[in-house]
């Protein structure tokens, strides 16, 4: 399918697949002869039920969910979960926190208010710190696998040695790529990045780590209460859960370079982010400021050597069909975010247009 649409490069709430979004245009007043939008639907429903069980599967399927974790849908955000992960799972006690950006230093932060926290690695926004000070005694280590402002992002996941479960916040690059899943005890990420729209978050959780919360843990913000009732303690976000489950189909059935489903999304955001960052790399008159090692496939900010032009080239872009482009408040510049539901396409026009805007600026 042709989209006819701008390209959206916003960091969040983000640009969706389009066929996802025809297909709940397209179901909006009456899904699957229900007689009811989804919106009013009961969610202790069979309809609903059905959404949720397939959109659970699916998920299980594409990131390959060990048996022994639960995946709950929450609310709350990425931000809630910078509370209620500490209120679940550090039993007061110590928590290792590792800052690579803007992200985790607000986890860090929010843990504090909950438990006994120590950075045990702090980098400077653009790379990923070595020599980690760990405790053998802390009840987590909370990584941001993706930081979204600073565009960093860990493409292998940690291997914490003395065995403390990993709590991975990977709100931004969720679904983007595969999970290695051995070190990790928690991961969690807010739906309105690459999964569907606010209002929905997702907890990977592992189930040993279930009914240590501190008493006073909100009961819907309870872990082992969410899963003990299949994340339907309270009302659950529906519209989102059904608008991530058609994201998660859409996943499964894509194909690229030979690949289908995750894999072919992987390559795609491979392919995609090494476009943008060699031709930012070969440039003068852009630059990343990111060690190469870990720049991030999703959140790549960016700098014209020239400050002055930046509202220029802004509003050309607008003009050019490409949309939302501002850097971070904290960060300034530019940034492109390029999640799963960019096309190819999308990426090639911002770097046609960025070519074009050297030639008639640099
Ligand atoms: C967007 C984001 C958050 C915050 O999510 P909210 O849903 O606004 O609470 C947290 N962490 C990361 C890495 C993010 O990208």
């Amino acid at each position: 399918m042709i989209s006819s649409r701008p390209f959206n490069f916003s960091a969040g709430p983000a640009t969706l697949p389009e066929p996802v979004l025809h297909r709940v245009a397209s179901e909006m007043l009456d899904w699957h002869g229900s007689g009811m939008s989804v919106m009013e639907m009961s969610h202790r429903g069979k309809e609903f039920c059905a959404i949720l069980e397939a959109a659970l599967a699916d998920l299980r399927e594409l990131l390959a969910v060990p048996a022994n974790f639960r995946i709950l849908f929450m609310q709350g955000g990425g931000l809630g979960e910078n509370a209620i992960v500490p209120l679940n799972l550090s039993r007061g006690g110590k928590v290792d926190a590792i800052v690579t950006g803007s992200w985790s230093r607000k986890s860090a932060a929010e843990a504090r208010r909950y438990a006994d926290v120590h950075i045990a690695a702090e980098g400077n926004g653009r790379n990923i710190p070595k020599d980690w000070q760990l405790r053998d005694d802390a009840a987590y280590v909370h990584v941001c696998t993706n930081e979204t402002i600073d565009g960093v992002e860990f493409h292998d996941l940690p291997r914490i040695a003395n065995g403390v479960p990993l709590v991975i916040d990977c709100s931004s690059h969720m679904l983007s790529r595969p999970i290695v899943w051995d070190h990790v005890g928690l991961a969690f990420g807010g739906a309105q990045k690459n999964i569907g729209p606010a209002g929905v978050t997702l907890v990977f959780v592992r189930e040993d780590l279930l009914g240590h919360a501190l008493d006073i843990c909100p009961t819907a913000f309870n872990y082992e209460t969410v899963a003990a009732n299949n994340s339907m303690y309270n009302t659950p976000p529906t519209f989102g859960i059904y608008v991530a489950g058609l994201v998660f189909q859409w996943v499964k059935g894509l194909q690229y370079a030979g690949k289908r489903g995750l894999a072919a999304i992987e390559q795609r955001n491979i392919d995609k982010a090494a476009l943008l960052y060699s031709a930012l790399d070969a440039s003068g008159f852009y630059e990343n400021r990111v060690e190469p090692s870990c720049r991030s496939r999703m959140n790549v900010p960016f700098f014209l050597k020239d400050e002055k032009l930046n509202d220029s080239f802004l509003a050309e872009a607008k003009s050019a069909g490409l949309l939302q482009l501002k850097g971070h408040k904290s960060v300034g510049g530019m940034r492109a975010s390029i999640y799963n539901a960019m096309p190819l396409e999308g990426v090639q026009a911002l770097v046609s247009f960025m070519k074009d805007f050297e030639a008639r600026h640099g």
